[in-house]
């Protein structure tokens, strides 16, 4: 948005239209204008959507001036991650494979934020299937951080955090299915939170690990983040892990964390391949905590250094079955000069994926065959079950986790070449989704050395989220709200 609006939050941009001080038209096409004169150096969209923005955006302005009572994020600009069906737009994957897909159905996610009065700006850059944590393996190019244009912006949520941290709207979701969501909000300074597994319908996104799967907001600020669940949260009869939510999110946000307990793993905290500057910032987001009246205490998660090599083999386990639909002959790419059936699926397949999609599904596939399946798959299982158990147990102890989003601030284009290097920059954020709980990045200053965002990470117990945002607001009183990144020219540049 025009540099008036840009820093403005979900909540204060739906104050400003019920009020009727600004119509959600002028909002649209701020935000659209803002998209035009950043996204040509970031890239965070994939497909930018005015006419539907617009029509959403004119039945807001048209509801207030009949004298109805306004949805609670009426006017608020959202975009969504590429694998959110939309219909009216295209749902890539940011893969060859589906490149000019058109969603024939709504996501319940997106219908939700819909729902709420949210005008629709477009669908936003991701790794190919949410494969990675960069989203330089999209298709379509990647997306840079807008705090340093070149550094990648984290994923695979990437388009997600980046359009929230250029401000060119202050809502976004992304899903994440081992950090997916925590670990770009980390590298762009924005608040992401991973619901509970159940939290949110994954119905309508599709699905990469369906086990681990789940869809949550970016937000510059825990309140807005907080508005975004009150839309997303609860049951859908069309997914069903998902349940009954009624708690208002925002009802004690500020309610502060006096005589709660923090819980610190001074092992996972302090170990190797952590970047000192990330190991200093959670040291000084605790004591931020404890000066706002919790106290610190010591827990043990003994299983979760074993999260990575478990999630390597369940995740692609999952996605193996979960890709298998993308064969040429439904919908996806099809490769036409094929003699047979056989060789028109292959084709499509090797032609149509990229190499980490291929990586994925060829150790899913080998993981799964007989003989294999017994050495892997279940023992995966079962660090699973103990892994979760860690967390049940650390929750007896305290109400909220405290440990970095990612062990180092956002990286450089190509300075992850090897792909077990890159599995490595989710070393905090995997467990939680093994375990299902929530886990919310909240912005916690630069770097000493690097000068780049760090984000802390909030783990809370199953459908406490409530509870874990509350903290999550604390920290952010002690730190302000994330500003808006300027590190793109502002001169535009070509659109999708
Ligand atoms: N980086 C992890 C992976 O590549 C997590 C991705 C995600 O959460 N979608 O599998």
């Amino acid at each position: 948005m025009p540099t008036s609006y840009d820093s403005l939050g979900a909540g204060q941009i739906a104050r400003l239209v019920r009020d009727g001080e600004v119509s959600a038209r002028e909002v649209a096409q701020a935000a659209l204008d803002a998209v035009s004169a950043r996204d040509g150096d970031v890239h965070a969209f994939l497909q930018v959507t005015p006419e539907l923005a617009l029509a959403a955006a004119d039945r807001v302005d048209a509801a207030r001036a009949a004298g109805e009572q306004l949805a609670p994020l009426a006017g608020v600009p959202v975009a969504f991650k590429d694998n959110m069906h939309l219909v009216g737009t295209r749902t890539t994957c940011g893969s060859r494979m589906l490149e000019g897909y058109e969603s024939v159905f709504t996501a319940t996610c997106v219908q939700r934020m819909l729902d709420a009065g949210c005008l629709p700006l477009g669908k936003l850059n991701m790794d190919e299937f949410a494969f990675g944590s960069s989203t330089e393996s999209s298709y379509f190019g990647k997306t840079c951080n807008p705090h340093d244009l070149g550094r990648v912006p984290g994923g695979s949520s990437g388009g997600s955090a980046a359009a929230v941290a250029a401000g060119m709207l202050p809502l976004t979701l992304g899903s994440d299915t081992g950090g997916s969501i925590r670990q770009p909000a980390s590298f762009c300074g924005v608040v992401g939170l991973k619901p509970t597994y159940g939290m949110v319908s994954r119905y309508g996104v599709v699905a990469f690990g369906s086990s681990l799967d789940q869809v949550g907001p970016f937000g510059r600020t825990v309140d807005d983040v907080a508005l975004a669940m009150n839309a997303l949260a609860g049951r859908d009869p069309r997914d069903c892990t998902s349940q009954r939510w009624d708690v208002d999110f925002c009802e004690h946000l500020h309610d502060g964390v006096e005589g709660m307990r923090i819980g610190i793993v001074d092992a996972m905290n302090h170990a190797q391949g952590v970047d000192p500057e990330v190991e200093s910032a959670i040291d000084a987001a605790a004591q931020a905590l404890c000066a706002a009246g919790a106290q610190v205490v010591d827990v043990e998660l003994p299983h979760a250094p074993e999260a990575i090599s478990a999630y390597y083999v369940l995740a692609p386990c999952e996605a193996f079955s979960n890709l298998a639909r993308f064969d040429g002959v439904r919908y996806g790419y099809r490769y036409e000069g094929a003699r047979d059936l056989s060789e028109m699926t292959s084709m499509s397949r090797a032609i149509g994926f990229g190499p980490e999609v291929k990586r994925r599904i060829m150790l899913g596939a080998y993981l799964l065959s007989s003989g294999v399946y017994d050495k892997y798959y279940y023992p995966a299982q079962q660090v699973r079950a103990l892994i979760t158990q860690d967390y049940r147990d650390a929750f007896e102890r305290c109400d909220a986790i405290l440990m970095p989003a990612s062990p180092r601030t956002a990286f450089a284009f190509g300075e992850m070449s090897n792909p077990t290097q890159m599995y490595l920059s989710d070393m905090f954020t995997i467990s939680i989704n093994i375990a299902g709980n929530a886990g919310v990045t909240v912005p916690v200053g630069v770097g000493a050395d690097s000068g780049l965002p760090v984000g802390a990470q909030l783990v809370g117990p199953a459908f406490a989220d409530d509870r874990l945002l509350r903290v999550a607001a604390t920290l952010q009183d002690a730190y302000g709200a994330a500003p808006v990144a300027r590190a793109f020219s502002g001169k535009g540049g070509e659109l999708r």
